[in-house]
């Protein structure tokens, strides 16, 4: 009978290896950088992780290419920011959420506390970042389904992500008090779409994009137009344009306020949908978000 059971078990335990229970990699893929680097951060030396959209990538317009589709394939678990930023990616995402899991980050937190789209009621602003209170909770989300699916580093994985939500709440600290240093009613930020609109909100800013919340929205010369009497009326001397989209339409701004008699400079550029080169401050969620306040604030002050 002994014996029996033993063979039994040893049967057990072969059928359990064979039967997706093998050793499992820690392949895991993200879309953005942001939602790549808090993978990186709460999964340490565990996961591999691969980030689709590197530094300059518009996120709105990207199409996944075919090796992307072999890394969505390979993946263990997958990331996406949802709630349509990757717009031309969602059929993908929705075929591997029948496989394997599938976790859109902006969708799992509450509706109440996402911004409206203006132009379509039925779809919220993505860029949901730029509110760090909301960034910590999507933190949270990514390191609850990480253990869910490796439950065996769950005590590395809710230290490392304890460690990073103390360092996002001093990110705010930080960033809350240099904001203060700019007079309350210079606090207008103008860039070349709409991915602000959380930041502005979180730290009193009115944002102004020329280009409606995504990118595949066309601007034409009424948008410049209005752009420019704003600028005029709100006597802004600084905009900004943003490393993931094209500058063209920011210098025909600049160019349209020139003819005006008013003189607008470029304030800098900002990492907005994608962040800085892998291996710099700025490729980081952390570096990055400084590195905008930083350039802001030095530019409006
Ligand atoms: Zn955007």
């Amino acid at each position: 009978m002994k014996r029996f059971l033993a063979v039994m078990g040893l049967i057990l335990l072969l059928a359990a290896c064979s039967d997706g229970g093998e050793e499992r990699e820690g392949n895991v893929v993200a879309t953005t950088g942001q939602i790549g680097d808090a993978i990186k951060i709460i999964g340490g030396e565990h996961l591999q992780v691969t980030t689709l959209m590197g530094p300059g990538v518009d996120p709105h317009l990207y199409k996944a290419t075919q090796s992307d589709l072999t890394k969505l394939d390979r993946a263990e678990v997958i990331f996406y920011n949802g709630l349509y930023l990757e717009g031309q990616m969602q059929d993908i995402f929705n075929q591997m959420a029948e496989e394997k899991t599938v976790l859109a980050v902006g969708e799992q937190l509450d509706k109440g506390a996402l911004l409206a789209d203006d132009e379509d009621a039925t779809l919220h602003d993505p860029h949901i970042w730029f509110d760090i209170d909301l960034w910590k909770e999507v933190v949270a989300a990514i390191g609850a389904t990480l253990v869910g699916e490796y439950p065996e580093y769950k005590d590395d994985f809710e230290a490392n992500e304890a460690a990073y939500l103390a360092q996002l709440d001093e990110l705010k600290e930080y960033v809350t008090s240099r904001v203060e240093e700019i007079p309350a009613q210079q606090r207008i930020l103008v860039t070349a779409h709409d991915a602000f609109n959380y930041f502005g909100e979180s730290l009193g800013f009115d944002v102004r994009g020329l280009q409606g919340l995504s990118t595949d929205s066309e601007y034409g010369v009424k948008d410049v137009q209005n752009m420019v009497d704003y600028l005029v009326e709100n006597n802004i001397k600084a905009i900004f344009i943003e490393s993931s989209v094209s500058d063209k339409a920011m210098k025909a701004v600049i160019e349209g306020a020139k003819e005006k008699g008013h003189a607008v400079i470029i304030g800098g550029e900002l990492f907005s949908d994608a962040m800085g080169a892998e291996g710099t401050e700025e490729g980081t969620y952390l570096g990055m978000y400084k590195y905008n306040v930083d350039t802001i604030v030095d530019s409006l002050k």
